[in-house]
C-alpha cells in the first residue's frame, strides 16, 4: 500500500512528537524524580542521612564510591543533572593520577550497599558551602531509615580506609576562595646535603621520626603523640631545606601538608579539621611570625593568630599523630600564646655553621670544581664566622661569577676578605 506524501509528512511529525516528547519528559526527569522512582516514594517523604564533606573527604568519598561501583556492577551510576556518567575529574597525587568522580547519582539495587534495601547516594556540591564544599546524601525507601545511616558510615570508612587516596601523600594547602589541599610530587633532599650540628638531628628525630614510629606505645600508655616544633635561626640557616629532608624523608608513612601563608591565615580551622582523615600527619608552616606576629605589635593579625590558636588546641585535644613544624627568624616577634606549652612548645634553634661546619658546607660546592683542599677550606672558613650556608653558597657563587683573570680559589678569598672587611665596618649583618 502507498501512502500519500501528505501521510508521510504526518506520520513523521507523529513519530518525532513522540520521540521528542520523550526525550523532553527524560530530560525534565530531575535527580530527585530518578529516586523517587527508584525508592517507589516521592523524594520528600523519603528517610535521608548527608555529610558534609570539606576537601579531603570530597576527594576520598569520589574515591569510595569509584571502588563500591567497580565492587557492585548492577549500580546504576549517573549525574545528578541527569547525564548518563558521572563527569569526571583527573586528580593528580604527585606519583600517580586517578579519575574519579565530581558528582554522582547512583542508585543500589537491594544486595549492594546494603544487603536487604536498594539506596541512593548522591554525591554533589554543597548547596548550603558556598565556598565549595562537598555533600553525600543518601536515601533509603521509607521505614529503612537505620539503612541510610550504616551505609552512610561505611561509604565514610572506605573513604577514610582503603579508598583513602590522599593519605601519606605531600599535600600543598592554599586558600583559593577556599581550602584546597593539592598532592604535589615529594621535593628532593636528603640530610647528605644539609650541614647541621648532631644535636639539632637528634632532637629532629626524637620529635618527629619517634613520634610516628612510637605512636602506639604512646597511646598505649596514655600519653600524647602530638608535637608542635619550632624551628629558629637567622635567615639562609638551613631551616627551609630541613623542613624539605623531612617531607621526603616521612611522606609515605605520613601524610605531609605544606601549608601555604594564606592557608593559615584565613583557613587554619578547617585545614586542622581536615587533618581526622589524614593522620598520622607532618604538617609544615613557613615563616611563622609573618603569618601571626606579636598581637600587640600587630593588632591587625589577631584574627588568624585566633585560628591559628584554635586550630592548635583541636589539634593538641583529640586528634593524635600529628606533629607541626613551624619555622621563624625571629621567634621574639611570635605571641606568647602561641609557644606556651600544648602548642609550639618545643624550640629548636637551626644555628649558623661552626668554622668546621663551614669548611664541610664549601667543599660540597668546591669539590666537584676540584678546590675541595683542606688548606684552602680551612682558610675559607676562618675568614667567613657567623656566615649561614646560604651566605656559604652565594660566596662560591659570586667568586665563580667575578673570576677573571685570576684563579678561582683566589677569588674565594678575595670575596671571603671583602665579606670580613664589610663586616667589621657593618656590625649589623652579615651580607655578601
Ligand atoms: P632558611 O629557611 O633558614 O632561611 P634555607 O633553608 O632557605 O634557609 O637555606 C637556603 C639555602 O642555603 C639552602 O637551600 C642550602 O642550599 C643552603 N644552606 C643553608 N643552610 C645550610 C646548611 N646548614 N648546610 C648546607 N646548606 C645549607
Amino acid at each position: 500500500m502507498r501512502h500519500s506524501p501528505d501521510q508521510v509528512l504526518e506520520h513523521l511529525a507523529e513519530v518525532l512528537q513522540r520521540h521528542l516528547g520523550a526525550e523532553q519528559r527524560q530530560r525534565r526527569q530531575t535527580g530527585r524524580e530518578r529516586i523517587a522512582a527508584f525508592l517507589g516514594a516521592p523524594f520528600p517523604q523519603l528517610p535521608k542521612v548527608a555529610a558534609v564533606l570539606g576537601p579531603v573527604r570530597g576527594t576520598n568519598v569520589a574515591s569510595a564510591l569509584d571502588r563500591l561501583i567497580a565492587r557492585y556492577p548492577t549500580a546504576e551510576v549517573a549525574t545528578p543533572s541527569n547525564g548518563p556518567e558521572p563527569t569526571r575529574r583527573r586528580v593528580d597525587l604527585g606519583d600517580a593520577t586517578r579519575l574519579l568522580p565530581t558528582e554522582s547519582l547512583v542508585a543500589w539495587p537491594a544486595g549492594t550497599l546494603d544487603p536487604d534495601h536498594p539506596l541512593v547516594t548522591l554525591h554533589s556540591p554543597d548547596p548550603e558551602d558556598l565556598r565549595g564544599g562537598q555533600r553525600l546524601l543518601v536515601v533509603a525507601p521509607s521505614g529503612a531509615a537505620a539503612h541510610a545511616d550504616r551505609a552512610l558510615d561505611h561509604v565514610l570508612a572506605e573513604a577514610d580506609g582503603p579508598a583513602n587516596v590522599l593519605r601519606g601523600r605531600v599535600l600543598q594547602a592554599q586558600h583559593n576562595g577556599s581550602l584546597t589541599l593539592e598532592p604535589v610530587a615529594p621535593p628532593e633532599g636528603s640530610r647528605d646535603d644539609l650541614v647541621l650540628p648532631d644535636a639539632v638531628w637528634a632532637a629532629i628525630d626524637r620529635n618527629v621520626a619517634r613520634v610516628f614510629a612510637r605512636r602506639d606505645r604512646l597511646h598505649a600508655a596514655g600519653l600524647s603523640s602530638r608535637r608542635g616544633l619550632l624551628l629558629h635561626g637567622p635567615p639562609g640557616s638551613g631551616k627551609t631545606a630541613l623542613t624539605r629532608v623531612l617531607t621526603r624523608e616521612h611522606a609515605g608513612e605520613a601524610t605531609v601538608i605544606l601549608a601555604e601563608a594564606p592557608a593559615i591565615v584565613r583557613d587554619a580551622p578547617a585545614l586542622f579539621a581536615e587533618l581526622d582523615a589524614l593522620t598520622p600527619a607532618l604538617v609544615i608552616i613557613e615563616d611563622l611570625d609573618l603569618l601571626v606576629g606579636s598581637r600587640r605589635a600587630r593588632p591587625d593579625r589577631t584574627v588568624p593568630l585566633q585560628g591559628l590558636l584554635q586550630a592548635l588546641d583541636g589539634a593538641h585535644g583529640p586528634r593524635r599523630d600529628l606533629v607541626t613544624i613551624a619555622t621563624t627568624n625571629a621567634p621574639d616577634a611570635l605571641d606568647a600564646a602561641l609557644t606556651r606549652a600544648g602548642r609550639f612548645d618545643e624550640h629548636l634553634p637551626v644555628p649558623p655553621p661552626d668554622a668546621a661546619g663551614r669548611a664541610q658546607i664549601l667543599a660540597r660546592h668546591l669539590a666537584p670544581l676540584g678546590l675541595d683542599r683542606p688548606d684552602l677550606l680551612w682558610r675559607l672558613a676562618h675568614l667567613t664566622d657567623g656566615a649561614t650556608g646560604a651566605d656559604l653558597a652565594a660566596l662560591c657563587n659570586t667568586a665563580i661569577l667575578d673570576a677573571q683573570d685570576s684563579p678561582l680559589e683566589e677569588e674565594l678569598i678575595s670575596v671571603a676578605q671583602g665579606r670580613l672587611a664589610r663586616e667589621a665596618s657593618d656590625a649589623s649583618g652579615t651580607y655578601l
